[in-house]
């Protein structure tokens, strides 16, 4: 297979063009790995640790550049590509301190003389496959956690985000001993292969892939978790400010086109929210600035590839449209920011997640109403709830089957020192990000030490 990554801004314009290396050569990356990773988890935590700072380093200081690859390779506004290359960064720098952590507990015995202990040991080999749109963040919140557990990675990356990631694994390769870190660029066939043959694994992607690594990975009986799409709701209720809902929502709708797990593609007023959020909010998205991704001040870049493009247009297709429903001329697979309402229960839109910068305007007679038409999605994320009544918010709170709740906040939005993940068809298995991680990438073992 050939493997072909342009920049979606200007199609003509080729990153990376290469032949896939198959099946074989994924297993046998793993098996190299493996060779190392041993050693790598008896290095001791000052070396696990300065290597994992040494890719902080590298990241800072190559930081101009990445974030400017991040714009050409997969459309990120430069705000946004700055934001994650420091956002990269600084996880690098969290999981360096978490090599010098406890791994595990003392206790006493039951009866008797002797010590009973506990400690967190890595799995081995941990094969990650990632997605193209935060090509930087999201392999560096997986591999950065298991690398510090002592676990050595092989990564997978989306096709569309190859440049970015070869980048990525110059920096750390340079950091860490031969064989702990290798990259595979591929596609179904070299992620397939590593689900095959790694000892844990971490997917993020969309949720029908989702669903085969997690059959593939269960039936080999290995530890493995995978965050995928999302189809999120924000809650406006009566007493928000609309302004500032509608500007929290209209970064959320059209922020990177759209092209975030947790942007938001459903919008709930509740009762007499209505009319001064359709207005609010309309005239927010209508304000977005749209265009090229590498332009100070572009909010709502290209679309990643032509096909997205066209599947994101199809989603208005029939619907009255409040703002966007156009597709602008020239290269660049760009899309506006688009709001549509009168969407019947049922309409793709409320089904499946279209990953771009349309939402679905929707009403409810009250907040529990607002709660149910949340939770009738298959997806379960994050949602944001919009409100003056702290008392209305713990209320939603408490009732939202998602995995996070954004309360007068975008939809948008990781603190990578968080568990992350939802329910339903969001995720499965344990939590990305912060302690959970570390926890997801080792297995707890027990001695007894009798004298
Ligand atoms: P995708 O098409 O599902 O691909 C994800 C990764 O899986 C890619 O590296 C892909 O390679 C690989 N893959 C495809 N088939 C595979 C197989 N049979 N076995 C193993 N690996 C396989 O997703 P995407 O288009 O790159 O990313 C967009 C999706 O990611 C959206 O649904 C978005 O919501 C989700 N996402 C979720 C989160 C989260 O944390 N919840 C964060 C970011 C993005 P190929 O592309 O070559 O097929």
């Amino acid at each position: 297979m050939t493997l072909i990554s342009r920049n979606p801004a200007d199609p003509d314009d080729v990153l990376v063009r290469l032949t896939a290396p198959g099946a074989f050569a994924a297993a046998d990356a793993v098996e190299r790995a493996r060779t190392a990773q041993a050693a790598w988890a008896d290095a001791g935590a000052a070396a696990r640790s300065a290597a994992l700072g040494a890719v902080a380093d590298a990241v800072d200081a190559a930081a101009a550049e990445l974030a400017a690859l991040a714009v050409r390779e997969v459309g990120k506004p430069l705000a946004e590509a700055r934001a994650e290359v420091a956002r990269t960064a600084a996880i690098w720098r969290y999981y360096a301190q978490a090599p010098y952590a406890p791994t595990g507990a003392v206790h006493e015995t039951a009866a008797g003389p002797g010590l009973l202990l506990t400690r967190r040991r890595p799995h081995g080999v941990a094969g990650l496959i990632t997605p193209w749109n935060f090509p930087f963040a999201i392999p560096t919140w997986k591999a950065a956690p298991a690398l510090a557990a002592g676990n050595a990675v092989v990564l997978k990356p989306a096709p569309e985000a190859t440049a970015c990631a070869q980048r990525l694994a110059e920096l750390v390769e340079q950091a860490l001993p031969d064989g702990v870190f290798t990259l595979v660029p591929g596609g179904a066939t070299e992620g397939g292969a590593l689900v095959s043959a790694a000892d844990v694994v971490s997917f993020t992607g969309s949720s029908g892939v989702g669903r085969s690594v997690v059959r593939s990975a269960t039936a080999r009986g290995i530890p493995v978790q995978a965050e995928m799409g999302g189809l999120n709701a924000a809650l406006v209720l009566p007493d928000a400010d609309f302004g500032l809902a509608a500007a929290h929502i209209a970064a959320s709708i059209a922020g990177y086109a759209g092209q975030k797990c947790t942007a938001t593609s459903r919008v709930i007023a509740v009762g007499a929210a209505l009319d001064p959020l359709r207005e609010a909010l309309t005239e927010a998205l209508r304000a977005v600035p749209v265009g090229d991704p590498a332009a100070d001040g572009t909010v709502c870049g290209p679309l990643i590839t032509e096909n997205a493009r066209a599947e994101v247009a199809s989603a208005w297709r029939d619907l009255p449209v409040l703002a966007g429903g156009s597709v602008p001329d020239g290269p660049g697979w760009y899309a506006a920011p688009t709001l549509v309402e009168k969407v019947a229960p049922g309409h793709r839109l409320l089904r499946e997640e279209v990953f771009g910068p349309v939402a679905a305007l929707l009403t409810a007679g009250d907040l529990d109403h607002a709660v149910r038409l949340t939770n009738a999605a298959r997806y379960g994320l994050v949602t944001s709830v919009h409100t003056a009544d702290l008392s209305a918010a713990l209320h939603g709170l408490d009732r939202l089957d998602t995995g996070m709740v954004r309360v007068n906040a975008p939809s948008t939005g990781v603190d990578f020192h968080l568990p992350f993940g939802g329910s339903k068809a969001s995720s499965f298995g344990p939590r990305e990000q912060g302690q959970a991680a570390l926890d997801f990438y080792t297995s707890s073992r027990t001695y007894t030490l009798s004298p």
